[in-house]
């Protein structure tokens, strides 16, 4: 089943019981602390948390999400994309627990020419929060389910709050069984074998203060209890085409092929080349679609992970031995894939694929100075037996031939090397010093800037990536 028909059934079962279909937000989030949207219900939590009355009891959407949490695991598990989209129901005050559970396992086992998805029940399982009785109950009950495939998973995996006092509540998932060649049995943390495809948030209570994941208080119950669900779209589609990893479905795998072409490199032949060419094809959609949604690559905030992504796609095309300008060749193949879904990207590809035919350029640029520079500093901290490359060669990197940082800590672990990243995050607070005593003084009007030209002219940069790639919540 192609992925924009798994999309469209989602959206159709639901709006025929009774939810309003709404539209993705775009992908920046208007959460100051979040760079994206990283759930389906971030476009509800006004809902809620009671700060706007909703204007209808039910809701479903395919919200486009971003973790930049998930950028290490893309292509090592079989899971995770950066760029990935959220299939959501939602219920504000409306039906609960035992209604959300009966909807998805309707949806997930309904075979397919009755347009559902047509799973095998037999692989399914349920993992619930361990205390909540009433959802083990409901899943016995409704969806049949015995006792030795519900599991009780604890606070980390299957309580759910939004970081802050307000609402929270218990998890369910759905998981599904792929067999022993994709892990041990029973073995619910690794997540590969025992894949959750589906999270079931059953807002119900009220957290108060207090610090960590499982040190806050909880107090009391919800007067108006919510239903919050996110299935994710891409995983759905691994097991429904019967491929192996999310980077192998229809909207995704035309970028490998094109790039195993370009390469002349084979997908399938070489663990390390594989992850690469999967990286590759989920950094270019992820590119595609962020900069579809307005943003550019820069220093900053969300500019910076979508620097790094066309970045580190490039680089990884390099590895595979692809040396010519290649998104020009990937991002209209990627387009292909996804104006199914996303028509106004069509619309818009001329802009979206300037601005990242001239990130590639201009990383191009640098990148044979760049590799050289980092080659010579690799050697002499090898020939010293040392075992950390300087703060200040990360600096030089990014500030002379525009490495981001996290391309330097990771070519550098290719090498086996570690990274001063603080001795790095100390110069670049120092240069925006700099650079900010710089414009005061020529606000003024008496400007000695001679000592500085040379930041001014490489910019001042604020980096932000650090605190921002540690942002992240669950559903
Ligand atoms: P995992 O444990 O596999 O990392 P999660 O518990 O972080 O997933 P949730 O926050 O519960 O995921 O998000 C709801 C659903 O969204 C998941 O059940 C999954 O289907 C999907 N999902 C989450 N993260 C990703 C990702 N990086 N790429 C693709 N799909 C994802
Ligand atoms: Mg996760
Ligand atoms: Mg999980
Ligand atoms: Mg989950």
């Amino acid at each position: 089943m192609e992925t924009s028909e798994i999309r469209r059934r989602f959206l159709s079962y639901f709006e025929d019981r009774g939810h309003t279909v709404v539209p993705s937000a775009p992908l920046p989030s208007p959460d100051p602390n979040l760079l994206f949207n990283v759930a389906g219900m971030a476009q509800f939590v006004p809902y809620f948390v009671g700060q706007q009355t909703p204007p209808y009891p039910r809701a479903t959407s395919v919200q486009k999400c971003v973790r930049t949490l998930d950028i290490e695991e893309v292509g090592k598990t079989t899971r995770h994309g950066t760029f990935f989209q959220m299939n959501g129901n939602f219920s504000f005050g409306d039906y609960f627990k035992e209604q959300a559970v009966q909807y998805a396992w309707e949806l997930v086992t309904k075979p397919q020419s009755e347009g559902g998805y047509g799973f095998d029940e037999s692989v399914l399982y349920a993992s619930v929060y361990y205390e909540d009785d009433e959802a083990i109950d409901i899943w016995k009950r409704v969806a049949g389910l015995p006792d030795d495939r519900i599991v009780r998973l604890g606070m980390k995996d299957n309580f759910w709050s939004m970081g802050i006092p307000g609402p929270c509540g218990p998890c369910s998932e759905i998981l599904i069984d792929r067999g022993p060649e994709f892990g041990a049995d029973r073995d619910w943390e690794a997540g590969d074998r025992y894949l959750e495809f589906w999270n079931l948030v059953f807002m119900q209570n009220i957290r108060g203060e207090g610090g960590g994941k499982e040190g806050y208080p909880i107090l009391g119950e919800l007067p108006k209890k919510n239903i919050d669900t996110g299935l994710g779209l891409e995983r759905v589609a691994y097991l429904l085409q019967g491929v192996d990893n999310m980077y192998e479905i229809d909207e995704i795998y035309p970028v490998i092929e094109k790039a195993s072409e370009l390469s002349r490199r084979k997908y399938g032949a070489d663990h390390v080349d594989d992850v690469r060419f999967r990286v590759i094809a989920d950094h270019v959609r992820s590119a595609l679609m962020l900069i579809g949604d307005g943003v550019t690559p820069g220093n900053e905030r969300g500019g910076y992970v979508l620097r790094r992504l066309l970045r580190r796609a490039v680089r990884s095309m390099r590895l595979l031995g692809y040396e010519d300008p290649s998104l020009v060749e990937l991002l209209p193949t990627s387009l292909e894939q996804m104006k199914k879904s996303y028509p106004e990207l069509e619309a818009d590809f001329g802009r979206i694929s300037q601005v990242a035919y001239a990130e590639e350029e201009a990383f191009r640029r640098t990148l044979t100075a760049g590799t050289s520079v980092f080659d010579l500093a690799v050697k002499s901290v090898k020939s010293e037996s040392g075992a950390t490359l300087a703060g200040a060669q990360a600096f030089q990197l990014h500030d002379t031939y525009g490495f981001p940082i996290d391309l330097t800590v990771e070519m550098a672990a290719e090498q086996g090397l570690q990274v001063d990243t603080e001795g790095f995050k100390t110069l670049m607070t120092e240069q925006r010093e700099r650079a900010k005593a710089d414009a005061r003084a020529k606000k003024a009007g008496h400007a000695d800037t001679s000592g500085y030209r040379e930041l001014r002219e490489s910019g001042a940069t604020e980096f932000t990536g650090y605190q921002e790639l540690t942002t992240d919540s669950q559903v």
